[in-house]
């Protein structure tokens, strides 16, 4: 069996500089996801920020099938030529999960050509989720809706694409809603979004929202990795239209103008 190469990358700060936060993750938050999907058919690394090479040297990249992405202070620092290496790579077929307030990062933006703009509130409240897309994979094994007692909330409206399909839209105990899970494909590669995740809430160890994760890195693995590629090719017949006037769809046109 093919293992599915899965990386997670972690800004890995908070967890350093935060006790609360560190407390809850003390392994990271990208060792708590790797513990928490661990499974026969997976072969997982981690991958920080503060790693060599942002944690993502090339070879990490071109041996990854399906990346999952958590950051928040730190999206500034993360390199230009890092992001643009990793939307090629998603072009070329790699997954790419983003997670929580990876809404903000520079990968985010450039996958989905939006700002990711949204509303914030750190209450401690009660989150449910929906599941509207109960056939698609990554809701299998997840109930109508599912809650979690304490969540960051992330409100609407969402400066997403208008083409992306929603998975899950979440209620918040103050009122707001959100699209908290969505999907999108970019070149040969897909892309989901995840909204739970905060890092001073224990939602990484909830078992439905692992098994959201589990599931989005099952269908983003690549179907295959292939180069976008701009080729000029050679005509399948011959084309005996030439000069001005573009003929008419089906007819033959002469050079003379006259019809065969
Ligand atoms: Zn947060």
């Amino acid at each position: 069996m093919n293992k599915i190469k899965v990386t997670i990358w972690n800004e890995f700060r908070h967890e350093k500089q935060m006790e609360e936060v560190r407390k809850i993750y003390p392994e990271g938050i990208h060792g708590a996801i790797a513990q928490g999907i661990a499974a026969d058919d997976l072969e997982i690394r981690l991958a920080a920020l503060d790693d060599p090479e942002q944690g993502l040297p090339d070879e990490v990249i071109a041996s990854t099938d399906v990346l999952i992405w958590w950051g928040h202070c730190a999206h500034g620092e993360v390199r230009d030529e890092l992001v643009a290496k990793v939307l090629k790579r998603v072009q070329e077929g790699m997954g790419l999960i983003v997670l929580h307030s990876g809404h903000a990062s520079k990968i985010f933006k450039a996958v989905t050509g939006c700002s990711g703009a949204l509303k914030w509130r750190e209450a401690e409240e009660k989150e449910r989720l929906w599941n509207i897309a109960p056939t698609h994979p990554i809701t299998q094994g997840i109930d109508e809706y599912f809650e979690l007692p304490h969540e960051e909330m992330y409100g609407e409206r969402f400066d997403i694409p208008k083409t992306a399909e929603t998975i899950f839209i979440s209620w918040f105990e103050g009122g707001n809603v959100f699209r908290s899970g969505f999907t999108l494909e970019r070149g040969y590669g897909k892309f989901f979004y995840f909204q739970p995740g905060h890092e001073t809430y224990r939602n990484f160890y909830d078992k439905n929202v692992l098994k959201v994760i589990g599931n989005a890195v099952r269908w983003a693995k690549p179907v295959f990795l292939r180069e976008m590629a701009f080729p000029m090719v050679p005509a399948l017949e011959e084309i005996r239209s030439t000069g001005f006037g573009a003929p008419k769809a089906g007819i033959i046109q002469n050079i003379d103008g006259s019809n065969k």
